[in-house]
């Protein structure tokens, strides 16, 4: 069985570009290395989970991906754009092609279902001479919520929230959805059918998932998963070929 390269990976371009990333916090005498020498691609449309103890740096890697905290070292690329040392305006950039869900699913309690998903529309230019309530109650129709589209946040059930996240996070039809623990908060079934939800729109989508989830019943939802330990990406994950993809299945 022969060893999976970089190189040998398909001619598609990797939506996520990591190479030999590092991470520190703090200064001086407190600075302290959180990620060691990183390394993974994603490609697109694959769907793609990080497990790992808490700790180890799972969501400081999500934050850096998604351009919420600035890479210091190393090379990531996102969508075609170099992270490490980009300008603001290029980092605006990235975000506005990415989808963010997050483990509390923060959305504004005083607006309502459609005008949580309609405020993710208004940050794009491009929707903004469309319908966008429209495209609003169309999602929301999709994450199975057309009977409460008007309802406050506030007065929705957990697994609600969590499906308008999920609807604010894929109206635009962002590129790349990142999520962090998006089920933490979720009975098991609640937690599945919304993992179960981002799969099919992102397959109908043709966007790129990467997750963060300690949820060991879903990860066969997962294309890959990629495992971090003590900030150090362990195994063979960060370019293990778990699936028949025919992207990546071009050795023995
Ligand atoms: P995980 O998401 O896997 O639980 P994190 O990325 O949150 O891990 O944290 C990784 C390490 O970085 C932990 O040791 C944590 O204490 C530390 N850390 C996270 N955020 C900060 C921060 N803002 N300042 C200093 N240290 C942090
Ligand atoms: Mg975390």
């Amino acid at each position: 069985m022969s060893q999976t390269t970089f190189n040998q990976a398909p001619t598609m371009k990797p939506v996520i570009s990591v190479c030999h990333l590092n991470h520190y916090f703090g200064q001086g005498e407190l600075r302290k290395q959180v990620l060691f020498d990183i390394n993974f691609n994603i490609y697109p449309g694959e769907i793609v989970f990080m497990t790992g103890p808490s700790g180890s740096g799972k969501t400081t890697l999500l934050a850096l991906v998604g351009g919420l905290r600035s890479a210091q070292s190393g090379s990531l690329t996102i969508l075609g754009h170099q992270m490490c040392g980009a300008s603001k305006r290029d980092v605006m950039q990235v975000r506005r092609q990415i989808g963010y869900i997050f483990q509390a699913h923060n959305l504004l309690t005083f607006l309502t279902a459609k005008q949580n998903v309609r405020m993710s529309l208004e940050l794009h230019n491009q929707y903004l001479e469309q319908d966008m309530d429209g495209l609003a109650f169309d999602i929301l129709k999709t994450v199975g919520l057309s009977s409460r589209i008007d309802y406050y946040a506030d007065s929705l059930s957990g697994g609600q929230k969590q499906r308008v996240a999920i609807a604010r996070a894929l109206v635009s039809n962002p590129k790349l959805v990142l999520a962090d623990e998006p089920t933490a908060a979720l009975d098991s079934k609640s937690g599945r059918d919304v993992v179960e939800l981002m799969q099919r729109l992102a397959k109908e989508q043709g966007c790129t998932i990467l997750m963060v989830t300690h949820d060991n019943r879903i990860l066969d939802i997962a294309d890959r998963i990629i495992h971090m330990e003590d900030g150090r990406l362990v195994g063979n994950a960060n370019l293990a070929t778990t699936t028949s993809d025919p992207k990546t299945s071009n050795e023995t």
